[in-house]
């Protein structure tokens, strides 16, 4: 593989020929749960560390590696793992910082739903001090570093359901001054709009049940860090077992190959379907990180340019939970569905799903009301996807 090849160019290609001599074009799939050794001694050698190869599925799959080595490629890192869901990766994440007993973790409130409540349930349960806050001013991040001297910073690049982008070049400079290791969820944004670890940050993660697999049927997670954090990576896949499915690795790694397309397409549709959404009046608001009157638009164009915002667009309905409901229903298109990053437009309402473990109270300080939709922009023509939310709402 050659080693100046650009970000498309990786996507299609990353990760083939790293096994045998016959190099097909497509991995073929290895279900084993373990491999032969030739002899005691390569055996040994295998697990000294010493020589490269295969024993026990939960200790590395080819699959598994193909996918791994492709998105350490693409999100420029040194090392990387991959998990059986978007969850565990965030938990390696966590256990790879070093976080431990008695030490604090600094999360930003906006962060994904069921990751604040990994925090402040299993790890605070561990002895950890869980700091959620609104960290989307640099200057109050700053000041609770300063304050908290946490061991971890967990942030997104754009959060859900808002999209508010955070200026994470600032904010690793920032961390790393206090002493602190960045943790980024790049789901939202992924590699095709954003790499954070140039962008300074620790360790990156990702839910691959979303765009890097893209088609809505396979479920995963991948972690990428520095050197100094492989041991711990591996020791947490060994030891917790989190592992990530071949057949889920051979398929993330497929979506993979046509995420460029996929992401700038659907990023494109977004943008209009904002556009179009915003100009109908028919909303109390529409967030998407390019309008201009998004909260973080400053920092939007700063950090993410003026081309690609992402293929969500969030709408807060005139109205409340009886409104919402009858708006879901009368969707014909866009699918009602608990998930993002798929190929086909997916409806998703916080209240009653991703923030439901939340109080009011919590989502209000978010920014999340009763009447707050979620809208993951698909690769249909965007004109249908605006039409079939407009009238949704209009009946
Ligand atoms: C979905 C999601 C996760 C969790 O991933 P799973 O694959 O569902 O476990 C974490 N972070 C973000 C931003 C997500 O959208």
């Amino acid at each position: 593989m050659a080693a100046g090849w650009r970000r498309n160019t990786l996507m299609v290609h990353a990760g083939d020929g790293m096994f045998g001599d016959l190099e097909p074009t497509a991995l073929p799939i290895y279900p084993a749960t373990s491999f032969r050794s030739r002899s005691a001694e390569s055996l040994d050698q295998l697990m000294a560390g010493q020589r490269q190869g295969f024993s026990y599925a939960r200790h590395g799959n080819p699959n598994v590696d193909a996918l791994v080595e492709a998105m350490m490629r693409l999100e420029g890192t040194e090392t990387g793992i991959a998990t059986g869901s978007g969850m565990a990766a965030i938990d390696a994440a966590l256990y790879a910082s070093g976080l431990a007993v008695g030490d604090r973790v600094l999360v930003s409130q906006d962060v994904y739903g069921a990751s604040l409540s990994l925090l402040s349930t299993i790890w605070r349960e561990a002895g950890v001090e869980v700091i959620v806050a609104d960290l989307t001013e640099a200057g109050f991040f700053a000041s609770q570093l300063e304050q908290s001297q946490p061991k971890a910073v967990l942030v997104e690049t754009i959060s859900n359901p808002l999209l508010k982008v955070l200026d994470i070049p600032a904010m690793s400079r920032l961390a790393h001054d206090a002493g602190a290791q960045m943790i980024v969820d790049n789901t939202f944004a992924t590699p095709v709009m954003c790499r954070p670890a140039e962008w300074g940050a620790d360790l990156v993660v990702h839910s691959a049940t979303k765009y890097l697999g893209g088609h809505g049927d396979a479920m995963g997670g991948v972690v990428l860090g520095r050197h100094e954090h492989q041991d711990r990576l591996h020791q947490y896949l060994k030891l917790r077992g989190a592992v990530l499915g071949p057949f889920e690795a051979w398929l993330i790694h497929r979506g993979l190959r046509t995420l460029g397309v996929r992401f700038e397409r659907q990023s494109a549709n977004a943008k209009r379907v904002a556009k179009m959404l915003y100009d109908s009046g028919l909303f109390a608001h529409v967030y998407y990180p390019l309008l201009e009157d998004h909260p973080t638009y400053t920092t939007a164009r700063k950090v993410l340019g003026d081309i690609l915002g992402g293929a969500v667009v969030t709408l807060d309905l005139k109205g409340g939970k009886n409104e919402v409901f009858r708006f879901i229903d009368h969707l014909e298109l866009v699918a009602s569905a608990t998930t993002v990053g798929d190929i086909y437009s997916l409806c998703l309402y916080p209240l009653i799903a991703s923030h439901r473990n939340q109080t009011r109270e919590e989502r209000a300080k978010m920014g999340i009301s009763d009447a707050t939709v979620r809208i993951s922009v698909g690769l249909e023509d965007p004109e249908d996807i605006a039409l079939d939310i407009i009238k949704a709402a209009t009946v």
